[in-house]
């Protein structure tokens, strides 16, 4: 196991891995930027290192700072969480060569799995379900308009390099698609320093259903079951939940096998999410592949008994994985809702600002992830979750009165959260029944 390790990240997850080396009996080195140095996880770290001020690109998305820090540190590994540079091949690439573990997957695999275009191609040949479109890049606007005549209208044009929802265009025609194939390459080249770009089928409803996948440097894979994510709101994730309501068990276990089979391929080592886009016949499509821990990993650790950011360093640490997919068992069902710092009533507009109440649930089967105390004040530069309530019962209907009493439980001020947002979902009668798809929130929201 690692002596010492850097968390290169802040907010609820850093205090997450926090957690998992605390039980590992791993010593711990916080990074933070001057918007972070009242953060009260900062106390439970061995040492606590200022990279620079609060904008992100001068801190925790800054290489040199955060490798200058593991040096000064003498760190074996560093952790980077989700967002800022946890799929980062560059980076993972300087730890390599700096001699510092990267808590996650090789640059290969990263590169294999989070290049759209790549995965794709791989999960074809590992006989994972992609959406039918391009084979590969699109260059030719000529080639764009064959295909999309081939798989028919409505066609997405996407970033190979693509993340966070961004650069991708939807296309009904031959003029669209013909005007935004050059802006898409342009727009890409600006955002991602890659100008790649395919193009697919375009579902127009659908349910967004992934799967936790864990692979060891031993050649061992398993999955740990499926989250279904399709209450979101601009791409964003807000509720997630294991298992999926109401689809065909058979169809899922048949994706969580292809799903284990495609970090194999990739001869992958950590944890990853393979999402996919579930039609309303039940077939699925793969999207891409997240190769990090993911916000929503504690609904799976919930349901399955695990503890996926633990399981992650020890990967890394050259551990096999502890269990064969026989060993792993789902109980119950858990939901996630995620706490944002936002004003539903005016469009969902950040809040960042001083807390002095912050009283969270508690009780059986109840879970709060979060770095809150009162008296913390949230900076601006970041995103605005600040927490997430994870609830576990032994049935859906059953999580979901466990999840109303929490969240009733939650006395947050004075800032602006999503709780009321959450209270209103737990009664909606669609989502009670279960299986809205991913623009259904937005539909709600505009009504
Ligand atoms: P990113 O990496 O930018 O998040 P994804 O490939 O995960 O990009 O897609 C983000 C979202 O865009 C999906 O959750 C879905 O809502 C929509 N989307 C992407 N591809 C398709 C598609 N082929 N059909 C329908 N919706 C899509």
């Amino acid at each position: 196991m690692f002596r010492r390790i850097l968390i290169a990240n802040r907010g609820e997850i850093a205090l997450r891995i926090i957690r998992a080396c605390k039980e590992l009996g791993v010593e711990i080195v916080c990074v933070y930027s001057q918007a972070d140095a009242d953060a009260p996880y900062l106390d439970l770290a061995d040492r606590a290192i200022c990279i620079g001020p609060g904008p992100a690109r001068e801190s925790y998305l800054d290489i040199s700072r955060i490798i200058s820090a593991a040096e000064v540190a003498e760190v074996d590994a560093i952790h980077p969480g989700y967002g800022f540079l946890a799929e980062n091949a560059e980076f993972a690439a300087i730890c390599k060569d700096c001699k510092i573990e990267f808590i996650g997957p090789s640059p290969q695999a990263m590169g294999i799995l989070g290049d759209k275009v790549q995965a794709k191609r791989t999960a074809k040949q590992a006989k994972v379900p992609i959406f039918p479109g391009s084979d590969g890049e699109v260059e030719e606007e000529d080639e764009a308009v064959e295909i999309a005549a081939k798989i028919g209208y409505p066609v997405i044009i996407k970033a190979s390099a693509g993340g966070g929802g961004r650069g991708m265009r939807v296309c009904h025609n031959e003029v669209t698609l013909r005007t935004a194939l050059e802006a898409a390459r342009q727009e890409a080249q600006a955002a991602f320093g890659n100008g790649a770009v395919f193009i697919e089928k375009f579902l127009e409803s659908a349910r967004h259903i992934e799967v936790q996948v864990l692979g060891d440097k031993h050649g061992h894979a398993v999955h740990l079951f499926e989250r279904d994510c399709s209450m979101q709101r601009r791409h964003q994730k807000i509720i997630e939940e294991s298992p999926a309501p109401g689809v065909d068990r058979k169809k899922i276990d048949t994706i969580c096998i292809a799903a284990t089979r495609l970090i194999k391929a990739a001869n992958y080592a950590g944890a990853a999410t393979v999402e996919f886009l579930m039609d309303d016949r039940q077939n699925f499509y793969m999207l891409e592949v997240n190769t990090r821990v993911q916000v929503e990993h504690p609904v799976t650790e919930m349901v399955t008994g695990t503890d996926i950011l633990k399981l992650s360093i020890q990967i890394a640490a050259g551990e096999p994985l502890p269990f064969k997919q026989r060993d792993i068992i789902h109980r119950g069902h858990a939901i996630e809702c995620r706490i944002n710092a936002e004003d539903a009533n005016r469009n969902f507009m950040p809040c960042p600002g001083r807390i002095d109440t912050w009283i969270a649930p508690g009780g059986p089967g109840v879970r709060v992830d979060s770095h809150i105390a009162p008296g913390y004040t949230v900076p601006p530069y970041y995103d605005s979750m600040i927490g997430k309530l994870i609830v576990h019962a032994d049935d859906r209907q059953a999580a979901i009165v466990r999840a109303k009493r929490a969240l009733e439980e939650f006395r947050i001020g004075p800032i602006k959260t999503t709780i009321n947002l959450h209270q209103k979902l737990m009664d909606d009668p669609a989502f009670v029944k279960g299986g809205v798809d991913i623009h259904y929130l937005e539909r709600l929201l505009d009504a």
